[in-house]
């Protein structure tokens, strides 16, 4: 049949985490926790199901979360939403990101990604009709150019995303970067998608700027974020979208038809887990310390590090251990050394390759200690 999605095929995190599994690697490529998450988050789900919250739920999500979510983004970003006509709850960051790009890029609508990005949001681009527009990060840093940036904005621009701290490179955008981005669209009508996944994974007393703390970007934009991530359960895919109304008007005109809603149980478990802001407040402690870990070890290599400012991930330049690409360096890895990651090049639309490659340390400790004695043979 003719596909409408030629470029595509199996994701890098399926396919090296297969490959991994296949090996008996120790699995450091796709982003997900070895550990389990709190067991009074399974209680609280477990006693959701058994008090018997196991229909539909409304088809914006769980009141009681949407109010959590919404006390939680006033407290750490001094920005009031409105959990009824501003908040959505979604099935993932997966699931509101490609809501929010069909539900406003049409056919012919321009919209910028920033790359290395994420995989998702270039093939969510194309199935809207829209055109995808490639903007490079600055090599090597990972910092935005906003020069390049501005250079890319045309009348038929209809979007930009944007992702901090960032998934692959591991750098967080700072209010300097955000306050230049908000000045950049405010002669413009360009809506923004901010993918702030990692939010609480912020290292060496630096902050996390949120789109929601800019009032010039709030008024334009989907913030999304994922409880995935957060709470140690990427397998429970929830996460949510908090827009203004009328870009969340458009965003649940979608969401109705394409999941209508997201499973009850682990809504309630959610909003009453997160009476307590403690486990969010300690999570970026909780991961500078296995990225230390993680990094001290890695001094023991010949692998050049990168800086890790946020998020799960650790890149290294492979040069001084390998003379082969990125791809074929990670087959190798995962199959000779026994530790799985993930090329660089994966994030790129005409697969560039710097000999960078992404480690994530959300592992055990024993884990990363594991790895880390392998990678030292190298
Ligand atoms: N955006 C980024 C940058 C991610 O790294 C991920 C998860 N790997 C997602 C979105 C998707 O999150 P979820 O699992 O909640 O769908
Ligand atoms: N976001 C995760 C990563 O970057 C993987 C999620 C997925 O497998 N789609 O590793």
């Amino acid at each position: 049949i003719q596909t409408k999605l030629p470029a595509v095929g199996t994701t890098i995190f399926t396919v090296m985490s297969a490959l991994a599994a296949e090996k008996g690697a120790v699995n450091l490529g796709q982003g997900f926790p070895d550990f389990d998450c709190d067991p009074r988050l399974v209680d609280a789900v477990t006693e959701a199901m058994q008090r018997g919250f196991n229909q539909y739920p409304p088809m914006t999500g769980v009141p009681a979360l949407r109010e959590a979510i919404a006390a939680k983004i006033e407290r750490l970003h001094g920005r009031r939403y409105d959990p009824a006509s501003e908040i959505t709850v979604t099935a993932g960051a997966t699931q509101a990101i490609i809501t929010a790009i069909l539900a406003v890029v049409r056919p012919g609508d321009e919209v910028i990604v920033l790359e290395p990005c994420y995989d998702s949001y270039v093939p969510n681009i194309e199935l809207a009709g829209g055109t995808v527009v490639r903007v490079p990060l600055t090599p090597g840093t990972f910092r935005p150019d906003f020069g390049k940036i501005a250079a890319a904005l045309t009348p038929r621009t209809r979007a930009i995303l944007i992702n901090t701290p960032h998934n692959p490179s591991a750098t967080v955008w700072t209010r300097e970067d955000m306050l230049a981005l908000q000045e950049l669209l405010a002669p413009t009508e360009v809506l923004l998608i901010s993918d702030e996944v990692y939010e609480h994974m912020v290292f060496d007393a630096q902050e996390h700027q949120s789109a929601a703390r800019f009032p010039g970007l709030a008024a334009r934009a989907f913030i999304v974020s994922s409880f995935g991530k957060t709470y140690h359960v990427t397998g429970w895919k929830v996460g949510y979208v908090a827009a203004p109304p009328t870009l969340t008007t458009e965003f649940r005109k979608v969401h109705q038809f394409n999941v209508f809603t997201v499973n009850t149980p682990v809504q309630h478990g959610l909003a009453r887990y997160m009476a307590d802001p403690a486990p969010y407040l300690e999570l970026p402690a909780f991961y500078q310390r296995k990225r230390d870990l993680f990094r001290e070890g890695l001094q023991r290599t010949r692998f050049k590090l990168l800086p890790s400012e946020g998020s799960y991930f650790q890149c290294v330049d492979i040069s001084a251990v390998s003379d082969l690409g990125e791809a074929d360096f990670c087959q190798w890895l995962t199959a000779e050394i026994g530790v799985a990651a993930i090329p660089l090049s994966a994030f790129y639309g005409d697969g560039f390759d710097q000999r960078v490659v992404r480690f994530c340390f959300a592992k055990k400790d024993e884990t990363l200690r594991t790895a880390l004695d392998r990678l030292a043979r190298l």
